[in-house]
């Protein structure tokens, strides 16, 4: 049992709620008001040898479990989230700072995830095939890889560990979970109600910590077999070199600069509400915000100013009060990253047109807030317009036409959302074929995924696989082709081939 009443939390390892090794600690606190939420075990290789032992030793059992078994204590996992959504909301809103709608929205993720992946357990389909000799079968099965490590970021801190932990498990993996360090407590609660549905000691594990420490040692150690971790570009490039040199499994779901594309077609009205949805949900801090807007010069300006006007009007608080809009952003470093970029934008000869400060006032002084950012006349070269900030700007950017429309979304680094406002079935159709991207959205903003398609990107978002839907079990099983001759003798395949018969 972790010591909720003095709170002091502590790893899970192999079953038992241990101190780290070294008896560090680390602090979460509030990004809303600066209030303590918990002190964590701040852990080092020590700690993460020791749960990869137990994960390694938990896997030739849990292996064997029938998947349909597995997949029952996920269906009892997603129950107990049920049970403790709003404990859970509540939580999110105080330790990672987003609104109780989102959180919920966070929450519910987890859920629906525990549910698909659950039913998985009665499918994990391969496939049978003809083969080339008679009386011989062939098919194909997933096998489990062996111990996943799972590094996740703060900002969906119950949904991302599901994308990754629940298909890891139901494919018969185990688990060492490696939150960020700015929500650890949501971390250790989804690790709780894990334990609770039914998990044997050893199949997951929590490993509080750093990236440097914590992170890097499952990243480097030989007995973890896939590292699957969402997080930033560069973090990104930082684990695939180190885990290079044991050729390990590498899943990555890294940043992007999503745009949302308005022509002047477009139902003006509901592409500013979904552009506000997309650009200031979570504080602009989902890996799928809009921080670029392509507008054809027939509603630019049209849309600039409704954007203008609501921005202005959005509630700046705390996450857990009924009429805020926009929550804090996680922490001091974030907010002086997100207003350097205001600077830059500035600099680069961007127009200012609303926000571009830090809020205090009303009790905001204690936490981490910044107001709604829109920069206008926005050159699609501009950093601002190519970088991540990763909080609530965005940029407005004109084009002439949908083809430049299209030119400009494509033309940065990262491929992971878009979008698309038009009521031009022709145009809808080639912007789903020309965006690069791993997802795109016709009338409607870049956020907002279900888990039973595909999520990830393309180009520097990642390295190719994908989180959810069937693909999750891409990351997290291997194949394995069978081949059964029950022919009595040897028959050799492309040397015994028989003469077809004659038509
Ligand atoms: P981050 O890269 O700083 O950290 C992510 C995780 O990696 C943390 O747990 C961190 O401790 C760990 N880490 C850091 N250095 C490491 C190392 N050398 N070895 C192993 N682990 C290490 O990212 P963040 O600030 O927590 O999250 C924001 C980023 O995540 C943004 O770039 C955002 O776009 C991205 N993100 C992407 C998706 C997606 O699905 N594509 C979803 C959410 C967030």
């Amino acid at each position: 049992m972790a010591l909720t009443g003095t709170k002091r939390f502590q790893n899970y390892i192999g079953g038992e709620w241990v101190d780290a090794i070294g008896g560090d600690t680390f602090e979460s606190v509030s990004p809303a008001n600066g209030d303590t939420i918990g002190i964590f075990p701040k852990s080092g290789p020590g700690d993460v040898d020791r749960a990869v032992e137990a994960a390694r030793a938990a896997f030739e059992e849990w292996r064997l479990v029938p998947a349909p078994k597995r997949g029952e204590v996920l269906f009892r996992f997603g129950q107990l989230l049920i049970e403790h959504k709003d404990d859970l909301v509540d939580l999110m809103t105080r330790e990672m700072g987003k609104v109780k709608a989102e959180a919920g929205g966070d929450v519910q993720e987890a859920i629906d995830m525990s549910y698909y992946m659950a039913g998985e357990g009665r499918r994990l389909f391969g496939q049978t095939t003809p083969s080339e000799l008679r009386d011989k079968f062939n098919m194909s099965v997933r096998m489990p890889i062996g111990v996943v490590g799972a590094i996740t970021p703060w900002n969906f801190p119950i949904a991302i560990p599901s994308w990754k932990m629940l298909p890891a498990l139901v494919c018969g993996n185990t688990v060492v979970f490696k939150p960020a360090t700015d929500t650890p407590l949501l971390g250790e609660r989804f690790v709780e109600l894990l334990d609770e549905a039914g998990l044997p000691k050893g199949v997951v594990n929590i490993v509080h910590g750093g990236g440097g420490a914590v992170g890097d040692r499952l990243v480097r150690h030989p007995d973890v077999r896939v590292i699957t971790l969402t997080g930033s570009r560069e973090t990104g490039v930082e684990v695939m070199r180190n885990a290079a040199d044991a050729l390990k499994h590498v899943h990555l779901e890294l940043g992007g600069k999503n745009a949302i594309i308005v022509l002047d077609d477009a139902d003006l009205e509901l592409a500013a509400d979904g552009i506000l949805w997309s650009a200031f949900g979570t504080s602009g801090q989902r890996c799928t915000a809009a921080s670029r807007v392509i507008v054809q010069e027939g509603a630019y300006e049209a849309l600039q100013s409704r954007l203008v006007a609501a921005a202005e009007k959005m509630r700046l608080g705390y996450g857990w009060e009924d009429d805020t809009d926009v929550g804090p952003v996680i922490n001091k470093a974030a907010l002086e990253k997100i207003h350097s970029y205001t600077e830059i934008g500035k600099g680069e000869g961007a127009r200012l047109l609303t926000g571009g400060e830090v809020a205090t006032g009303n009790g905001l002084s204690d936490g981490y807030y910044y107001r709604p950012t829109i920069f206008g006349d926005v050159a699609p070269g501009m950093r601002i317009a190519q970088e991540e900030i990763f909080g609530p700007t965005t940029a407005l950017i004109r084009v002439r036409d949908f083809d430049e429309a299209i030119r400009v979304s494509n033309g940065i680094k990262y491929g992971l959302s878009s979008s698309i406002f038009t009521r031009d079935v022709n145009k809808a159709f080639r912007a789903m074929r020309d965006l690069q991207a791993g997802i795109t959205y016709i009338n409607a903003g870049t956020i907002g995924a279900e888990v039973h398609l595909p999520f990830g990107g393309t180009k520097d978002t990642g390295n190719g696989h994908r989180e959810a839907g069937q693909a999750a079990l891409d990351v997290f099983t291997e194949w394995k082709s069978i081949y059964v001759d029950y022919s009595g003798r040897l028959q050799r395949a492309q040397i015994d081939t028989e003469e077809s018969p004659a038509p």
